[in-house]
């Protein structure tokens, strides 16, 4: 069993442009080595946003030496990068985008979602690379919801769908450079579940909607994070409402970490380069949009 070192609530949220209400529920700043690979995961919404004719997100900004990863449980979100990545997503799919070397990228609403108005509701993981992978090609993996297997927990007690990783004999489709789980967890209310999780990985249980008890008799609640030993290699949860929860498990990265805004390195002399790059047009640019 892995043992809880932590139950944290969300904080006071802000926004990511003028699109994206967020709750930052953990960062590479605030929990350091315990998280790693994982470096920051933001929390939008659910918030209702009206109907409009205009676009709503945050506008061309960088990214490199690292990857983000967009789950959309309400509403649309766009995205186009300068490596020629884009694509929108809604409920149930996936953005994986691996800045790697450098790009830039804007992330958007859907053009549909923002003309007819509606929840979103999605988060924003950010996952660190290698030292060795930092300076690989900017990619991007757009997986939808079908593409995602689905896994029945024993006793009806809910589902695990494989984003990436393994879950049992399942395995997920994104392709990630260290090894990893993402796994979004319904459980239903009345109902216990044990999740193996591999020995050795940090690991990060967040809470986005239900009450659920953990092992010891720990209470997490809407919207917490419950954060796990490196140790032991099991969770045991019992669902106290129906529950929607994202786990995050991972094999820490053991180098030092740089991040400063848009950019995660190593060193300090490799941030400088990074805004260096940026601002010579080194990171590309993205093509005017057809109207
Ligand atoms: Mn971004």
């Amino acid at each position: 069993m892995k043992k809880l070192l932590s139950v944290e609530h969300a904080g006071r949220g802000h926004w990511v442009g003028n699109g994206f209400p967020v709750r930052t529920m953990f960062s590479h700043h605030s929990h350091g080595a315990r998280i790693s690979p994982f470096l920051l995961l933001d929390y939008a919404g659910p918030a209702e946003f009206p109907p409009s004719d205009q676009p709503r997100g945050v506008e061309e900004h960088p990214h490199k030496g690292f990857e983000t990863v967009t789950i959309v449980y309400s509403g649309e979100v766009e995205h186009r990068d300068s490596s020629g990545g884009g694509g929108v997503i809604g409920p149930g799919d996936v953005q994986w985008m691996t800045a790697a070397s450098g790009l830039v990228h804007e992330e958007m609403h859907g053009r549909d979602f923002t003309q007819r108005g509606g929840v979103l509701e999605m988060v924003q993981l950010w996952v660190n690379l290698p030292a060795k992978d930092k300076s690989a090609q900017p990619h991007y993996q757009g997986i939808t919801a079908s593409q995602i297997p689905e896994v029945p927990l024993p006793s009806a007690a809910g589902t695990v769908r494989v984003i990436a990783g393994a879950f049992g004999r399942q395995t997920g489709p994104a392709k990630t450079y260290t090894p990893l789980n993402v796994w979004d967890v319904r459980l239903t209310a009345g109902h216990r579940a044990e999740l193996r999780v591999p020995e050795g990985h940090n690991t990060l249980l967040f809470l986005l909607s239900g009450q659920v008890e953990l092992a010891g008799g720990e209470m997490l609640r809407d919207t917490g994070l419950a954060v796990f030993d490196r140790q032991g290699d099991s969770l045991t949860l019992a669902a106290l409402q129906d529950a929607k929860l994202l786990l995050l498990s991972g094999e820490p990265i053991d180098e030092p970490v740089v991040a400063h805004g848009p950019f995660v390195m190593n060193t300090e002399a490799e941030i400088r380069q990074a805004f260096a790059d940026f601002h010579a047009g080194r990171m590309g640019q993205l093509v005017a949009k057809p109207e």
